[in-house]
């Protein structure tokens, strides 16, 4: 049985394009169940000769900012519920969001297993921001870019610390 890992963050952030990166050509079913379901996405990942199921909570990107505290929440705690660890996003550029926030306290509660990804780092950008990341609580920023594929050997390293 692989390991379930989601991938949570606030509409932004990255999380879509790191789940192509990891699922490459194999992208794979969309769920088809009503509501809050509807817009996740589910594929076969690979980091290296690691493999794992991958979920990117899309959808929360059509929500606008009033609303998207109580819209995040229903995927996002699905995704949740089923993940045997979580991939939590934040935009090491842009510094940090209530809404990161918000999303963060969602994990934290969840008691899942976190790694924290500071993205869009690439060429050792974002270097403050990751810093302010490390004020979430949830452990050290992996910086990572999702879009030019760097960081990805410490973000397994610290995948497989957290499963
Ligand atoms: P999501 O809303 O969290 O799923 O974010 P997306 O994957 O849709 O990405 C949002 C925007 O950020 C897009 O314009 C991406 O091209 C951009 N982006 C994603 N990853 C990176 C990255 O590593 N570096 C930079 N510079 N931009 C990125
Ligand atoms: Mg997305």
């Amino acid at each position: 049985i692989i390991p379930t890992v989601a991938i949570i963050g606030r509409p932004n952030v990255g999380k879509s394009t790191l789940f192509n990166r990891l699922v490459g050509k194999k992208l794979a079913l969309v769920d088809d169940r009503p509501g809050v379901t509807r817009d996740r996405r589910e594929g076969e990942a690979r980091i290296g000769h690691f493999n794992f199921r991958i979920v990117d909570t899309a959808g929360l990107e059509d929500a606008d900012a009033s609303s998207l505290a109580g819209r995040m929440r229903g995927q996002t705690e699905l995704a949740l519920s089923d993940a045997d660890a979580v991939l939590f996003l934040v935009d090491a550029r842009a510094g940090l969001t209530g809404a990161d926030r918000q999303f963060a306290e969602l994990v934290r509660r969840s008691g899942k297993p976190v790694v924290l990804v500071a993205n869009k780092a690439e060429g050792g950008q974002g270097l403050s921001g990751a810093y302010e990341a490390f004020a979430l609580g949830l452990g050290d920023p992996v910086p990572l870019s999702a879009e030019h594929g760097e960081g990805m050997g410490t973000l397994l390293e610290a995948l497989l610390e957290a499963l």
